[in-house]
């Protein structure tokens, strides 16, 4: 199992916040909207404290306003309360969503781009952590959080201005408070951000591997696998735990302490405030908004720690997508669904060279190894019509070149031409619409059959889809459905058995009649009845087509125009059926161990 790459980051780096700033920016009138709120926000609050001192003077001291006054200036107050907290609350949410939004969009596009080298390095469980967990602690910093980083400060500096008004000296005594909070919030802040950060890398962790698990449920359970997974899932499980400890107990501590500094603050003030009183300094209605003011003094010192927690989560979070979203794609744009072109008179390779170890960057983990694995001088020509055979040793290349030709993979070396042009000079879809590939392993998709058939041509009509599936022999089985092609298949086909799967791959190679065929060993899981069927059914496709085929078994290769071994990322042997026999080297004895086993398995069932 792969260990999350990504390492937990400890503070955001100084860029990450400029780079969310042009998030921001694209909703301007937005976030100037929330801001004018958050002031008329933090006014009504200090209003309060306001009508609290002349209700009260009004009661002790007699009124200079009248009583229905007093009341529509309170009914004022309270109805615009309910109006600010309710935009307030929407327009928070509906920033954060948005900067949600336009960050999801952005990193599923640039994920969409990378090339194979890339996404052959991550857990796809990464990625969707990118997309959500990471995109949700990104969207809170963006909205309540950034707003309350704001408002609570200058909720303090108001309530502190007012106190000053009201007794200067306990205003500055008040906030000289501030300090003592700032200093519980800084002691705090470092070591919550870091739990924080062992947090959420243990949760990446367990949905990495989760993801696994849940993805193969049947080898886990034909291997019982049950105890060790649910012992390893409890180790990642109790990690997580062990975190929130960690992080509850530091901000159990932040919190008990702000709050004693908070409550030893506030008695103060009603002990100093009743003193004010009694010797006549300031009136009952001063000392009752005094308290309240204390209250708006306080609480902003007690939330910030955490708020500023929340941030330095939410800038972690938006580091590790900058960091997917960073990391060069293959192309400008999302490649637009290329419709397969019309004909390729000739395919040629020249001296073609491909390393998957220098390829990434990494040295090799097996030093002994000298040359990397992949491809070394491969080079040949293949025109219309013609069909040429891979075969050999499994770990040979042929996949690999298979990966070259459709540009997964650039050549470190040598070209491919495709009608004589340098497939460098085309870009990669237009490359890639000259193959129907079908995968090794089939590689459907959850949706009907009907769906994944057509993926290899989304405008194709329904008479289409179904000459495709007759073609590649699926027809029959298909309509066997109840439901026929519109067939849920489930989780990567998982309704399906192995051979249905290949079946449904053919066809949707077929469906895309583009003029390069590549088969991967597309008929490995079709017992010998449906391979002659599909093979027969071939035979008639490769016709004005390439074809280049992956086989494990030889008699379903040799008509091919030429046979190339593959060996070591080499060309080993090419040549004809005919021409190899004669040549008796690789594909001859490749050939004789696979007739002494097919007689073998004939003398058995004689
Ligand atoms: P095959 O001939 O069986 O299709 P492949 O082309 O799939 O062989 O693989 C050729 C070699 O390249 C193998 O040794 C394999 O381990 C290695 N290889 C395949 N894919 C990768 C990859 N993404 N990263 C590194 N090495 C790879
Ligand atoms: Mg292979």
């Amino acid at each position: 199992m792969k260990k999350g790459t990504d390492r937990a980051v400890d503070g955001a780096s100084k860029g990450t916040f400029k780079r969310l700033a042009a998030y921001i920016r694209h909703y301007k009138t937005l976030y100037a909207g929330l801001g004018i709120i958050t002031l008329v926000k933090i006014g009504l609050s200090l209003s309060i404290a306001w009508f609290l001192a002349l209700v009260t003077n009004a009661a002790v001291y007699g009124s200079e306003q009248s009583w229905p006054t007093l009341l529509m200036i309170g009914g004022g107050i309270l109805v615009g309360e309910v109006i600010v907290h309710y935009a307030d609350q929407v327009l928070r949410t509906k920033a954060s969503a948005s900067i949600r939004k336009d960050l999801r969009e952005d990193t599923l596009n640039h994920i969409l781009r990378l090339p194979a080298k890339c996404t052959d390095k991550h857990h796809s469980g990464e990625f969707l952590s990118r997309m959500t967990s990471d995109n949700q602690a990104v969207g809170e910093a963006m909205g309540t959080t950034l707003f309350g980083l704001i408002s609570n400060p200058l909720l303090a500096l108001g309530a502190f201005i007012y106190l000053l008004t009201i007794s200067w000296p306990m205003a500055l005594l008040c906030f000289a408070m501030g300090p003592v909070m700032i200093l519980i919030g800084g002691l705090t802040g470092k070591a919550i951000r870091r739990s924080a950060a062992g947090q959420q890398e243990a949760i990446g962790e367990a949905t990495v591997y989760l993801q696994d698990v849940f993805g193969a449920p049947s080898v886990v359970k034909a291997y019982g696998m049950e105890r060790r997974t649910f012992t390893a899932f409890l180790q990642r499980s109790r990690e997580i735990f062990g975190w929130e400890m960690k992080s509850a107990r530091i901000q159990g501590g932040s919190a008990s302490a702000s709050a004693f500094a908070g409550n030893l603050m506030f008695v103060g003030a009603i002990v100093a405030g009743a003193y004010l009183v009694h010797i006549g300094n300031i009136t009952v209605g001063s000392m009752l908004a005094f308290i309240q003011l204390m209250n708006y003094l306080v609480m902003p010192f007690t939330v910030l720690p955490s708020m500023w927690a929340g941030m330095q989560q939410g800038l972690g979070a938006a580091d590790r997508i900058f960091k997917v979203t960073d990391a060069p794609a293959e192309t400008e744009e999302l490649l637009e669904d290329n419709a397969a072109v019309e004909s390729l008179q000739e395919l040629r390779l020249e001296n073609l060279s491909f390393s998957y170890d220098t390829e990434g960057g990494n040295e090799t983990e097996n030093e002994q190894t000298h040359e990397g694995k992949g491809l070394k001088d491969v080079t040949l020509t293949a025109k219309a019509g013609e069909t040429v055979a891979l075969v050999g040793e499994s770990g040979g290349g042929k996949t690999t070149l298979f990966k070259l030709l459709l540009g997964m993979y650039p050549p470190q070396s040598g070209r491919m031409l495709l009608n004589g042009e340098d497939a460098r000079q085309m870009d990669l879809g237009q490359q890639r619409s000259h193959f129907a590939w079908v995968p090794q392993e089939a590689h459907l998709f959850s949706g009907t059959i009907r769906e994944n058939i057509a993926d290899g041509k989304p405008e194709a009509s329904g008479q289409e889809i179904e000459r495709a599936a007759k073609m590649a022999e699926a027809h029959d089985f298909i309509l066997e459905f109840p439901e026929g092609f519109d067939t849920k298949i489930g989780e990567r086909g998982a309704r399906l058995s192995g051979g249905q799967r290949q079946r449904i791959a053919i066809a949707r190679a077929l469906l895309r009649n583009a003029p390069v065929l590549l088969l991967d060993e597309a008929t490995s899981a079709l017992d010998n009845e449906s391979e002659r069927k599909v093979q027969q059914a071939l035979e008639q496709l490769k016709k004005g087509r390439t074809t280049f085929v992956i086989a494990h078994r030889l008699s379903t290769i040799q008509g091919a125009d030429r046979i190339i071994v593959m060996e070591k990322g080499r060309a080993a042997e090419t040549g004809t059926h005919a021409e190899l026999m004669t040549l008796r080297g690789r594909y001859f004895d490749l050939y004789q161990a696979q007739l002494r086993e097919t007689q073998a398995e004939h003398l058995d069932t004689v």
